[in-house]
């Protein structure tokens, strides 16, 4: 038998994808992959009815269905203030996660490097190698997951042609402020780097924190390319609706590696998904208040735990210290975790560079039932821990 290409050796398959499995396998809890167990709003469901009948069971223009496209700038305008063409600035792709994909085989050739900070989101490392990029890691360090300055002007010193921003970051829930953001942009600017943002946490950011969109600030647009999904913010993860946006001759190249990739994003969903996009703006706030609701209840729960853990600033993740636990690696700690206790997480390692035994990773994007039978029984591990 031939051998398959040797640059899929370096990766493995996702391992949030895989304890999602694991869990569903010992009926666990499931607060790993992150998605949440409660409905989207009804305004999209009876909008999804309405599309099964119409007539938009074809192929839409493979850059994303004119209404949808032009559905997602008013948004984006409404919020960020960028003022977008429909026809020139956008992709619509299947889920950010296509879009991130998309921005990486359209910034880099074969050989160019990327400069990923660790810990990342899974995805990052798979998308650089798989377009022939090499990563260069950047520490976030605990417990506020900040970088250092120096760490980064080295990192651009090696030339890369692109960084990955992740804002509100998975897995760390770290909320880059602009300052930071600033700072990015002014190395991406010396180097001529592009600055590839991944934002489906947008309206995921609680007080005091506050969401920038880097693309929306001076001078960045041309160099910036947003990637952004409809999935968390409408609690919609299965429809894999996303897009990129950038500069019209980024995304005059981005529509050729999104239309030979996968043509292009379901039409009666983008059809549907408009009604999420016309939502007030109380929509957008009410979520916010839904989510930090969720993040205090579970963040109770972790510390009547003993474990120590980082409070998220944005997103729905939270970096556990399992370390008490006494587990020699975290995949362990995980796989007992999902067998024993009946609550499913992610070993901490899949999203660091170096080998990291310290991190489970939950997520609390479920309802409060939920969450309060994962607290029953991760209360046992208050009388293992420290
Ligand atoms: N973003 C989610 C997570 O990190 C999962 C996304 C996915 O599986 N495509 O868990």
């Amino acid at each position: 038998m031939p051998s398959t290409a040797k640059r899929l050796s370096v990766f493995t398959e996702s391992v949030i994808r895989g304890m999602t499995r694991l869990s569903n396998q010992h009926g666990a809890i499931n607060l790993s992959q992150g998605f949440p167990d409660f409905d989207p709003p009804g305004e999209l469901l009876a909008a999804l009815e309405k599309a099964a009948r119409s007539d938009c069971h074809q192929y839409a223009v493979t850059w994303g269905a004119p209404r949808f496209r032009k559905a997602l700038a008013r948004k984006i305008e409404a919020f960020h203030g960028l003022s977008l063409d429909p026809d020139a600035h956008l992709v619509v792709t299947c889920g950010s996660t296509e879009a991130m994909m998309v921005a990486m085989m359209t910034a880099c050739d074969p050989g160019d490097r990327v400069v990923v900070f660790s810990p990342f989101y899974e995805n990052y490392a798979a998308d650089a190698i798989l377009s022939g990029a090499e990563p260069i890691y950047v520490p976030l360090h605990p417990p506020g997951f900040g970088f250092d300055p120096d760490d980064l002007r080295r990192a651009f010193k090696q030339r890369p042609k692109a960084i990955v921003v992740c804002n509100p970051s998975n897995p760390t829930g770290k909320v880059f402020t602009r300052e930071e953001l600033a700072f990015i942009l002014q190395l991406a600017e010396e180097h001529d780097a592009f600055v590839i943002t991944d934002e489906p946490y947008e309206h995921i950011v609680y007080d005091p924190g506050h969401h920038v969109s880097l693309a929306a600030m001076p001078g960045a647009f041309d160099r910036t390319i947003t990637c952004n999904s409809l999935s968390k913010t409408y609690s919609i993860t299965g429809w894999r609706l996303g897009y990129v946006q950038a500069a019209p001759g980024v995304i005059a190249q981005a529509r050729k590696v999104h239309d030979f990739l996968t043509v292009g994003a379901a039409a009666p969903l983008q059809e549907a998904a408009v009604a999420g996009l016309e939502l007030p703006r109380s929509y957008y706030e009410e979520l916010g208040r839904l989510y930090a609701v969720k993040r205090d209840l579970f963040l109770g729960i972790l510390r009547r735990t003993g474990l120590p853990f980082t409070e998220p600033q944005g997103a729905y993740y939270v970096m556990v210290d399992v370390s008490a636990l006494g587990f020699r690696t975290d995949t362990a700690a995980a796989e007992w975790l999902v067998r024993e206790v009946g609550v499913a997480g992610v070993p901490g390692s899949s999203f660091f560079r170096e080998p990291e035994p310290r991190y489970i990773r939950f997520h609390f994007a479920k309802r409060e039932e939920t969450l309060l039978a994962a607290g029953e029984r991760l209360a046992r591990l208050a009388r293992l821990g420290a």
